[in-house]
């Protein structure tokens, strides 16, 4: 076992409004388990000052580390991040606006004293819009017959890890991570309880309607090539079409002579194979480009400074 038990990792980005109050909160529910743990936060670039709180966070209570990157690298960045630093024997990922309330954290521990490996989290969409939760809904319906791994509305990234599975997911090498994906694949016991969703306390969500539809793309093409399998079966069905077309149009011509109209028909049909070659050279290009920046073995985040290392000089005024 290793020197605490319990992580907490927490990515921020622009969280200066709630960041006390999430600490505060955290922190007494910690306190009650009276369990040692450490609270692992990363601040995802912020341009508030949630760098600058956290820095005072860690300077009050040796048991706050932070790292800070050197700019917006996305959540999936942050949680790689935590989990690295993360030393303790099960390690909790949880959001910083008490969206995932601290107080299902004994339970969570609970069932791990059950012997899971995994215990998650899974909120309901009280609260979401109509046309939120209907589109979640219809992507994770279209999720599951889509993609190899097994992902459930509502399991999100609030959940406890043991060490084991926090080693199995930073075995993963993947630039471009798709946690949800992630967890679900590297399997291990596993339980899951509902909670209530939540409001965000202050704040604002950082999941415009471009970033979550970018999301859930991710999540589509970073579990399998079916799309690719799809795109192949939509091609050799059209080939399939087109041939009986063709014989049926000869046929026709040899019974009955040239007839002039068609021109709909011609034109629909072009229209309707550009629109198919255009998306299945799309698919084709997010593959491609998926291994484009896999090739490239760019680090996933790029750090500015940690609670462990002193804060860079500030830049010379001219
Ligand atoms: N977050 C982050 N980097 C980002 C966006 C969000 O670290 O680029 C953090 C954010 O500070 C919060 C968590 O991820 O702790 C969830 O973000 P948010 O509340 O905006 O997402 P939502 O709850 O709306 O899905
Ligand atoms: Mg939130």
């Amino acid at each position: 076992m290793t020197g605490c038990h319990i992580s907490i990792v927490v990515p921020c980005y622009n969280e200066d409004e709630v960041i006390d109050t999430f600490h505060a909160t955290l922190v007494s529910v910690l306190e009650a388990t009276r369990q040692t743990f450490e609270v692992c936060y990363v601040d995802d670039g912020s341009s508030d000052t949630t760098r600058r709180r956290l820095c005072s966070l860690a300077g009050a209570d040796r048991r706050v580390r932070y790292t800070s990157f050197s700019r917006n690298f996305g959540k999936e960045a942050a949680i790689l991040a935590g989990l690295r630093m993360s030393r303790g024997d099960a390690v909790v990922i949880m959001d910083a606006d008490l969206q995932h309330p601290p107080s299902l954290i004994p339970r969570m521990l609970q069932l791990r004293q059950h012997g899971y490996d995994q215990v998650v989290a899974r909120r309901d969409r009280a609260g979401d819009g109509v046309v939120r939760s209907l589109l979640s809904s219809a992507y994770y319906r279209a999720m599951g017959h889509g993609i190899d791994v097994e992902i459930i509305d509502g399991e999100g990234d609030f959940r406890l890890l043991s060490r084991l599975a926090v080693e199995a997911v930073l075995a993963m090498p993947e630039t471009n991570r798709f946690s949800k994906g992630i967890f679900a694949w590297i399997g291990f016991d596993t339980a899951s309880f509902n909670y209530h969703n939540v409001s965000r306390v202050a704040g604002r969500s950082k999941w415009g309607g471009r970033r979550l539809l970018n999301y859930g793309i991710d999540g589509l093409i970073s579990f399998n090539n079916r799309p690719l399998r799809l795109a192949v079966y939509v091609g050799l069905t059209l080939c399939f079409t087109a041939a009986v077309y063709a014989l049926w149009t000869i046929t026709n011509v040899a019974l009955h002579g040239v007839k002039v109209p068609g021109y709909t028909t011609l034109l629909t049909v072009a229209v309707a194979l550009g629109g198919i070659q255009i998306t299945t050279l799309g698919i084709v290009g997010e593959y491609v480009g998926r291994i484009y920046y896999e090739t490239k073995c760019r680090p996933p985040y790029i750090v500015r400074e940690t609670s462990d290392t002193p804060p860079p000089a500030a830049p010379a005024q001219p």
